[in-house]
């Protein structure tokens, strides 16, 4: 940060009465720090899209991400790109003005790196377009994982992704995508064969295999270049079958233990999650073959399954259920990697009493096929993901999550950079392990002034 350049606005007795209360109210919270009237009017001179600062109509609508954790952070400014011109124009004028940057796609990062009280946000929700030709599709960034899901399925073509409709496709393939087709075809990131970007010179460019930067921008997020467009080879799938089973309180060891014994190892056209909480559990998963064989397979899961097959579309709407509106929460992540003993299993089922929830993301095939060095996302030789999650007000839901994290992190290691974790220490470690040493090498060379910056970035 170029301190001549970005100056702090005047603290007055209403933001420092707004600081306290939000801080009472255990917010995330940051006073924007402002831009000079001479750098405002060079913004709006180099981009098509709009410039939204603190002084705009519009802007609190424009800064928010998913999280209300983050409703407090205030951006110097949020511009909201209309293509990869745009894009090249802002960071030109960041290097002009020294003016770190942040990119956005859907805004539901777990960590709040999409805004920032210190970075002008790069706003890509604009770049949407989704096409498709010969088994690769062309996503922008801010494409949304239904919406993927629903165009591709007019050429009974999908990619492996996550289960929220709302998520963007830019942050998700950037720290990995892990959904109910992972087992099968991988992390989103592992179908990518090559982006657009616009790194820390300006220069937009055509990033794929034998490029250091490829690498990193499969897994290691968004602190090497700004994405303006993922190609992505899309498999051929026109149908799956799906499971669910419910499990009352008495019954989680069970489930959980029976789950641990079969998801993990199962065949790599079945994905199967676990979710415990302090009420009961629930197994689901998803099949690519016929219902009968799943019916077979979940057996050992006990329980009185819900077993059904339907059009792919129509099952991925079955996960994704209804547009999920803006709210606030805490969570963490952790891998495990070796079976779970009693003594784990006890472990877990005290994390579930926390008021937290543990939701189990069954790894193994696919995912586990490239060598953890071979993408900048190491999580290759893990059983499961553990998300420790709670909806509360914010103090609340952390100390809940510290809490189940704390209860289970003897059993496991690591964490997953999409369940990104503010409060996490070492948390670089935990999301890249023996990759980030290469991940700091490829920052230095790229982008020697840290122009782009999210919170939890590699500097
Ligand atoms: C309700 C919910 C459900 C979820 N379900 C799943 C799931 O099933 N599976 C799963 O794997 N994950 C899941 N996630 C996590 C999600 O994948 C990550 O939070 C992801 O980073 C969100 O991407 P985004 O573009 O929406 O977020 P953003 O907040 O916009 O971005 C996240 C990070 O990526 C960077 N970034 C974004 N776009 C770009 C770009 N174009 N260029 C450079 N950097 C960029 C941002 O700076 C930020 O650091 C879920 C999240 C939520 C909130």
């Amino acid at each position: 940060m170029n301190r001549e350049t970005v100056h702090t606005g005047r603290v007055t007795r209403r933001t420092l009465l707004a600081a306290t209360a939000a801080l009472l109210a255990g917010a995330d919270l940051a006073e924007a720090r402002r831009l000079t009237p001479k750098q405002v009017r060079a913004l709006k001179a180099a981009v098509r899209g709009r410039v939204l600062t603190p002084s705009s109509a519009g802007y609190d609508a424009a800064r928010v991400v998913f999280n209300r954790r983050y409703d407090g952070v205030k951006p110097p400014a949020v511009v909201q790109v209309k293509d990869a011109a745009d894009v090249r124009a802002v960071v030109e004028w960041a290097n002009r003005f020294e003016i770190p940057l942040v990119s956005r796609s859907g805004g539901h990062g777990y960590n709040g790196d999409s805004t920032s009280a210190t970075a002008v946000v790069v706003d890509l929700n604009a770049l949407n377009r989704i096409s498709y030709r010969d088994g690769t599709a062309t996503l922008g960034p801010g494409a949304r994982t239904l919406a993927v899901y629903t165009a591709l399925a007019r050429h009974g073509a999908m990619i492996p992704a996550g289960s929220c409709p709302t998520v963007g496709v830019g942050g998700l393939v950037l720290g990995g995508g892990m959904g109910l087709a992972g087992r099968a075809y991988g992390l989103t990131l592992d179908r990518v064969t090559s982006f657009d970007a616009v790194t820390a010179d300006g220069k937009r460019r055509r990033v794929d295999d034998g490029d250091a930067l490829f690498w990193a921008l499969r897994g290691g997020g968004g602190s090497f270049a700004i994405v303006t467009a993922i190609r992505v080879k899309t498999p051929h799938v026109t149908h799956a079958a799906f499971f669910s089973i419910s499990y009352p309180r008495a019954a989680r060891e069970e489930a959980l233990a029976a789950w641990d014994a079969l998801a993990p190892h199962a065949p790599r056209a079945l994905t199967a999650i676990l979710t415990l909480d302090s009420g009961g559990a629930s197994a689901f998963g998803q099949y690519l073959g016929s219902e009968p064989a799943l019916r077979a397979l979940i057996r050992p899961l006990g329980g009185t399954p819900v077993v059904g097959s339907a059009d792919y579309l129509t099952v991925q709407k079955r996960w994704v259920g209804a547009k999920p509106a803006r709210t606030t929460f805490a969570a963490s992540s952790l891998y495990v990697r070796k079976p779970l003993t009693h003594a784990a299993r006890t472990a877990f089922l005290g994390a579930a009493d926390t008021g937290a929830a543990l939701i189990l993301d069954a790894y193994g095939g696919a995912i586990n096929r490239p060598h953890r060095a071979d993408t900048a996302f190491p999580h290759r030789d893990e059983r499961f993901s553990v998300q420790v999650l709670s909806y509360a007000p914010i103090m609340v839901a952390k100390a809940r999550v510290r809490h189940a994290r704390r209860l289970i992190a003897p059993y496991g290691s690591g964490a997953y950079a999409n369940y990104a974790d503010p409060d996490l220490t070492n948390a670089l470690r935990a999301y890249y392990g023996a990759n980030l040493p290469r991940l700091r090498r490829i920052k230095h060379e790229l982008d020697p002034a840290n122009r782009f910056r999210p919170a939890q970035g590699i500097r």
